[in-house]
């Protein structure tokens, strides 16, 4: 089998294991005074500390979340209270969901926000961008400095999804200019169940959930501490650089007769490939059967497979319905690419002629 899916979801580091395994055996709840409650909050507190680190945040502005999408979610309530939404069209739906009726942001062909609006968007008032690092289909990386720039000039803030981004290549809140990022554990090897807004400049938030007044009354309810503690174990490892194993299933499918979508500017371990003809099911279907795992658009919790908002936003037309997303994981092998370049050969051969 051949898992190329890691844009849904990386496999586990063994470092996160062995931290998840660790901490299930602290019995303590980190709110208590006692001993044991003080064991797990100075595995929380060790958590926050190293995550902060990791990703040029202040300890006091982590959040910890159940994941991206609370984080998404989290930063819309507490940012964008009184001001007016402003998101990228090929956001990931955590944000879309969580901003009805915001005012959309285009992308060119590659995936890459068209910024010569967004002085016009922001000058009605007190806005808040929310513009994602890299895009969970394409791989697209955002020129995320000159958003910030033309924010700065008009007293916006900026929210940055940088759930696909963190892990695979450098985040840092300070140096992205950002007032709040999103990021996730699952997407960057740790276990699921975890994630965080990473607040700037000591940000008061209004929380979703009130509850018992929890990481200082932003986010309430217990924290799940082996999954923290597993996620700042795994924010700790190096990315391995995927490209030239990425770079060789593409050839291979391009020979195949597949169209690359997005620009050059890229996360490492992610192409976007449309066969033209085959529905993007048929084609997840025909390559799962051969042992190789891969997704149409974004994996949806119910298992539909609906037309990429993604791709559709790219102006891809027909390719939007015929696209699919081959996403390394940090554990990818030549071998992983050698079976994927098989299979899709095989599968093109079949497909794609009786679709010509
Ligand atoms: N944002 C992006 C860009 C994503 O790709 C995802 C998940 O696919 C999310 C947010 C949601 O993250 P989570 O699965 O941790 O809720």
């Amino acid at each position: 089998m051949a898992y190329l899916d890691a844009n849904a979801t990386e496999p586990l580091r063994p470092e996160a294991r062995a931290a998840v395994l660790a901490a299930l055996d602290l019995v303590g709840n980190p709110s208590s005074v006692h001993a044991a409650g003080r064991a797990a909050r100075r595995v929380l507190e060790d958590s926050r500390a190293r995550i902060a680190a990791r990703f040029g945040a202040e300890r006091d502005g982590v959040v910890f979340t159940s994941g991206g999408t609370e984080a998404d979610a989290l930063a819309l309530a507490a940012l964008g209270a009184g001001r007016r939404i402003v998101i990228g069209a090929t956001e990931h739906d955590a944000i879309r969901a969580a901003a009805p009726g915001a005012a959309i942001l285009p992308v060119d062909r590659e995936g890459v926000a068209d910024l010569a609006g967004l002085d016009g968007l922001l000058a009605e008032g007190p806005a808040l961008l929310c513009l994602m690092l890299a895009n969970n289909e394409t791989g697209t990386i955002q020129n995320l400095a000159e958003a910030a720039a033309i924010c700065r000039r008009h007293g916006a803030l900026l929210h940055v999804d940088a759930v696909q981004a963190a892990g695979r290549i450098k985040v840092d809140l300070r140096a992205l200019g950002a007032d709040s990022v999103a990021v996730s554990s699952h997407k960057l090897g740790g276990p699921k169940g975890a994630g965080a807004l990473l607040l700037a400049g000591g940000r008061a938030v209004r929380p979703l959930i009130a509850g018992g007044g929890q990481e200082r009354g932003w986010r309430g309810g217990t924290p799940a501490l082996p999954a923290i503690a597993g996620f700042a174990a795994a924010a700790e490892c190096q990315a391995p650089d995927l490209s030239g194993l990425r770079d060789a299933a593409e050839r291979a499918a391009v020979e195949a007769g597949a169209v690359v979508l997005g620009g050059p500017l890229r996360l490492g371990n992610t192409t976007c490939l449309a066969l033209p003809g085959v529905r993007a099911e048929t084609q997840v279907i025909a390559l799962d059967l051969a042992g190789v795992q891969v997704s149409a658009g974004a994996a949806c919790s119910s298992g539909k497979v609906s037309r990429s908002h993604v791709l559709e936003a790219m102006g891809l037309g027909a390719l939007a319905g015929e696209a699919i997303r081959v996403s390394l994981p940090w554990s990818a092998s030549e071998a992983d690419v050698l079976a994927f370049a098989r299979a899709y050969r095989e599968m093109a051969a079949r497909l794609g002629k009786r679709a010509a």
